[in-house]
């Protein structure tokens, strides 16, 4: 099972994929989470995407399509794919398709989340996540349950991306709008795309997700 979460910025797409993980044992591709860590350890992607990233606009897809192919090669073939972030153009949709072809695998589903733009740029520049084992928190919709110490492993340390700012945040959407949106006419020509309300409670979400997969 390979299957797409599309949406815009803040949509829910690491969230729901980081659940699928748990449930069901399917590998999280997240260019985003790759190029971050590129970032940090200062590799030659990292050095040429930060300033990119900053800005909130695309790394070229020759790179974040690269990442992609060695990323599936180091997974093995046993578990599914979730792809979160990519493809976000109709150049790197196209080259999803071959690199999925070499490797014996093909896209079962689409799955876009719908939201409305508007609050979007509230979720995103409230969020952080513990610095040691990820989670994610909202300054107004979800504190840990003891101000100040993550839920799930204890840790005082967060953290924020810098890209969560509302200028930049202005700029993925618009990015997302003229490059990502477009090329949900390319799956919907194959039969394969499933909207899901991406602003209903996460649990609902989830269970819409799973639904799909499971049809
Ligand atoms: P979000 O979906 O919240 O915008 P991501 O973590 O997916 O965040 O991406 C963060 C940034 O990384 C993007 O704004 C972009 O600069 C870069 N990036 C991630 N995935 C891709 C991709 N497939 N193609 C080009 N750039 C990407």
């Amino acid at each position: 099972m390979n299957i797409i979460l599309l949406g815009p910025p803040g949509a829910g797409k690491g969230t729901q994929a980081q659940r699928l993980v748990e449930k069901f044992g399917m590998r999280q591709l997240s260019t985003g989470d790759m190029l971050r860590a590129a970032v940090k350890a200062g590799t030659p992607v990292g050095l040429q995407a930060k300033a990119v990233m900053e800005r909130g606009e695309l790394v070229s897809d020759e790179i974040v399509s690269a990442l992609i192919g060695e990323e599936l090669d180091a997974m093995g073939t046993e578990a599914g794919a979730i792809f979160d972030g990519y493809p976000r153009t109709a150049a790197q949709a196209e080259s999803l398709d071959g690199i999925l072809a070499a490797r014996g695998r093909k896209l079962d589903h689409v799955i876009e989340l719908d939201v409305d733009e508007d609050a979007l740029v509230e979720r995103i520049t409230g969020r952080f996540t513990c610095a040691n084992c990820g989670k994610g928190y909202h300054d107004k919709f979800e504190q840990p349950r003891q101000l100040g110490v993550c839920d799930k492993c204890g840790s005082t340390e967060f953290k924020r991306r810098p890209d969560d700012n509302e200028e930049t945040v202005r700029t993925r959407m618009a990015e997302y709008r003229a490059k990502t949106a477009p090329i949900l006419p390319i799956y919907e020509a194959r039969g394969i795309v499933t909207r899901v309300n991406g602003m209903a409670e996460m649990d609902h979400v989830t269970a819409a997700i799973e639904r799909i997969i499971k049809s």
